[in-house]
């Protein structure tokens, strides 16, 4: 299946080479490696409707290149390859694979900022969470191991929830029920009426007790 990466639609290398077996009467792929350091290679897929070559090089840079050049830049130059003759994305010329060895499939986001890493530690000691509680949580929802590897979104997401989870502890201590109805009473109400009629009663029932 295409993927989708920033709206373009990608196809993988393997279902290049699958669309293309299925479709055309006659093809062959052949590889050559042009150069070892670093590793460059050039795929020739020779068609029925004529001759494709395509060049990748590894990028010794990125670990999984590194660790298998050859194949990850024939893969890459075979699916380019492909792409020039017509199988693949029209827009796009890369492969799925490549876009997701780039890396493209992630958006870079900015950090978290310090304010924020502050307010998600406030919203955890007011909740009364441990440091290990709070990286915990983030780790569930982000998959990060650190808070400061939060990226500005994330840690925007995970100060909202905090204080929704804040939210709703606060309304459960501070909600009660009337002594006398068991209609539901705010903090402020039972307090109030606690000071006036010494015990907790609703709007209602205070009314009552002053005649
Ligand atoms: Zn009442």
């Amino acid at each position: 299946m295409p993927i989708t990466i920033h709206g373009k639609e990608y196809v993988t290398v393997a279902e290049r080479v699958t669309a293309a077996h299925e479709e055309l009467e006659k093809i062959s792929i052949q590889t050559e490696v042009l150069r070892d350091e670093p590793v460059v290679i050039k795929a020739t897929v020779e068609t029925n409707k004529g001759t494709f070559t395509g060049i990748s090089a590894a990028n010794p840079a990125k670990s999984i290149e590194k660790q298998n050049p050859y194949e990850v830049a024939e893969t890459s130059a075979v699916g380019r390859a492909l792409g020039f003759a017509g199988f693949g994305s029209v827009e796009s010329i890369a492969s799925a694979d490549e876009m997701i060895k780039a890396g493209a499939d992630k958006e870079e986001k900015p950090q978290a900022t310090s304010k924020q890493i502050g307010m998600i530690g406030l919203l955890g000691s007011e909740l009364g969470w441990a440091n290990t509680k709070l990286t915990a949580g983030a780790k569930k929802l982000f998959g990060v191991e650190t808070l400061p590897e939060l990226n500005i979104e994330q840690a925007s997401e995970y100060i909202t929830k905090l204080k929704e989870v804040k939210d709703k502890e606060e309304t459960k201590e501070d909600s009660t029920a009337c002594e006398n109805c068991d209609a539901d009473i705010t903090g402020t109400t039972a307090n109030n009426s606690l000071k006036k009629y010494g015990k907790m009663l609703c709007m209602a029932c205070q009314l009552k007790e002053n005649k």
